[in-house]
C-alpha cells in the first residue's frame, strides 16, 4: 500500500481513493481503460484514465507517497467542483463513479459496480391501486435517528419493512388520499457503499448543518437479504473490507480510511499507512475511543464469494 499526499484538503479524496483501490472488481476492469479514448481535445471528462494512471502507481513498491493531483483536477474538470475546500467524502464517491459511468468501455462498468436497482411502490389506501416506479442509487444512506437500531445488521432488518404514509393524489380514483410507499431492492451488486447519515440540517442554510456522532456499530459480514424484494439466487452476505472515518465537525475536520487488504486491516492516513486490527476499526463505533477520534462515515462491503 501507498500513501497519499495530501495539498491541505484532499483528505476526503485520498480515504474515498485508498477504498477504491481496495476495490479489486475496480481494479480488474480499470487495467481495461484505454486512455486513447480519452484524448480527444475536447475531452472534458478523463477521470477515468487519471485514476487508472494513479492505481497503477499505487501497486508499485516505492518509497514516497503517490500524488492525487492529476485525478483532483480531472474531477474538477468534469465537474466544476474545485475542491479547494474539503468536500463530503460522499460527494467525492459520487463524483468519481458518475464520472466514470460517464466514460467509455470499461470506465462505464466500473461506474455500474456500486448501482442497487430500487424499486419504489405507491400503494392507495384508499382504493388499493399500485404504481411502482424504479430508480438506481449507487449509495445506500443509513439513517441513525434515535429510535432506529444503532447497530448495522438490526438496522437493515428493520429498515427492510419500513413503509411511509403521507397525503398524495391518487391518479386511479381520483382523490386525495392516504397513500403507503414501500421501497425494496430489485438487484444488489457486487460492492456495496453505505453511507452513514451523520451529517443533518436542523435548520435553513449553511450554518445549520451538524454533524452528530452518535454510536453506530457494524460487523465484517452483513446478510443484504432482508433489503431484497423477491429472494435472490445470488448470496445476499457482504464482507466489510473498507471504511471511511472522519473526526471533527462538518466544517472542520480530517478524514481517515481503513481498508482490509490481503486479510489485514491498515489505516490510511494521507501519507501515512500503518497496519491496524479489526478492534481499531471498531473504535470509529463512537468518537473519542481512538487514536484519530473518527466514526465512521461510510462501509463499504463486498459480496461473499465474488470473484477474488
Ligand atoms: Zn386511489
Amino acid at each position: 500500500m501507498r500513501g497519499l499526499i495530501n495539498y491541505g484538503t484532499y483528505c476526503s479524496i485520498n480515504s474515498v481513493v485508498q477504498c477504491l483501490y481496495e476495490t479489486r472488481e475496480l481494479r480488474d476492469l480499470i487495467r481495461r481503460v484505454d486512455e486513447r479514448d480519452y484524448q480527444a481535445p475536447n475531452h472534458k471528462n478523463t477521470v477515468a484514465p487519471t485514476l487508472k494512471s494513479l492505481i497503477r502507481e499505487m501497486s508499485t513498491d516505492g518509497p514516497s507517497p503517490c500524488d492525487p493531483s492529476c485525478l483532483v483536477d480531472s474531477m474538477s474538470a468534469y465537474s466544476g467542483v474545485r475542491f479547494d475546500v474539503q468536500e463530503d467524502s460522499e460527494l467525492i464517491f459520487k463524483c468519481i463513479v458518475n464520472a466514470l459511468a460517464d466514460g467509455c468501455g470499461a470506465a462505464k462498468e466500473i461506474g455500474k459496480l456500486w448501482d442497487i436497482e430500487k424499486e419504489d411502490s405507491v400503494r392507495c389506501l384508499g382504493c388499493n391501486a399500485v404504481r411502482s416506479i424504479r430508480t438506481k442509487s449507487n449509495t445506500i444512506p443509513v439513517s441513525i435517528e434515535e429510535n432506529l437500531p444503532d447497530e448495522l445488521q438490526e438496522y437493515i432488518k428493520r429498515h427492510s419493512d419500513t413503509t411511509t404514509t403521507c397525503d398524495c393524489h391518487c391518479a386511479n380514483c381520483h382523490t386525495r388520499t392516504r397513500v403507503e410507499i414501500a421501497s425494496k431492492v430489485v438487484s444488489l451488486p457486487p460492492v456495496v457503499c453505505m453511507r452513514i447519515a451523520r451529517v443533518k440540517n436542523i435548520g435553513r442554510g449553511a450554518a445549520h448543518i451538524v454533524k452528530t456522532e452518535k454510536r453506530f456499530a457494524f460487523t465484517e459480514t452483513v446478510d443484504l437479504k432482508y433489503l431484497v424484494k423477491e429472494p435472490a439466487d445470488t448470496p445476499t452476505l457482504y464482507e466489510l473490507y473498507a471504511v471511511v472515518a472522519h473526526r471533527g465537525t462538518h466544517y472542520c475536520g480530517h478524514y481517515t480510511a481503513y481498508v482490509r487488504a490481503e486479510d489485514s486491516w491498515y489505516i490510511a492516513d494521507d501519507t501515512y499507512i500503518r497496519m491496524c486490527s479489526w478492534g481499531d476499526v471498531k473504535t470509529t463505533y463512537e468518537a473519542g475511543s481512538n487514536l484519530y477520534d473518527g466514526v465512521a462515515y461510510m462501509l463499504m462491503y463486498r459480496r461473499r464469494n465474488s470473484s477474488r
